[in-house]
């Protein structure tokens, strides 16, 4: 397996860092309800990595909120400014999913889901990395993320 670099994170104060020293598994933009209330803008990126990849640092607050999938998420935010850093869904347990735009350099997605929801304003080229809700992952994501989440 390829070597990668470490990829570093912070949120608007300074106050959390955190680090992804494994490949990350999947990046993908959603635009669904919940993800634009969260945001406050029209999607979120959310870069999945494994949690034995994933290393934090400050004071971090969380709180659990609901999901589409009835499970519910658990949303983690800087207790200074309120940055909101990651999240872990219970129904993915063993993953974090990294708010993409909180780390030092962005990464494209490489699925856009809940396409059904997007703003009309927003134009995606890309029509083939777009799905109408949640994409089957197994056709998706790639096979060496696969083979890293069994
Ligand atoms: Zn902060
Ligand atoms: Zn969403």
């Amino acid at each position: 397996m390829r070597k990668n670099n470490v990829l570093n994170g912070t949120c608007g104060c300074g106050n959390v860092k955190y680090k992804i020293i494994g490949k990350p598994l999947f990046t993908q933009a959603c635009h669904c309800k919940d993800c634009k209330k969260s945001t406050g803008s029209s999607f979120v990126i959310h870069t999945m990595v494994l949690e034995n990849d994933f290393q934090v640092n400050g004071d971090i607050a969380s709180i659990e909120l609901p999901t589409g999938s009835g499970k519910g998420v658990n949303a983690y935010f800087c207790i200074i400014c309120g940055v909101y850093l990651f999240c872990k869904y219970n129904i993915s347990k063993g993953r974090v999913a990294v708010r993409t735009q909180t780390l030092e350099n962005s990464i494209e997605p490489q699925a856009h889901i809940f396409v059904k929801d997007k703003d009309p304003w927003i134009q995606i080229t890309n029509k083939e990395i777009c799905h109408d809700k949640m994409y089957d992952r197994e056709k998706t994501w790639p096979n060496e993320s696969l083979e890293r989440i069994k």
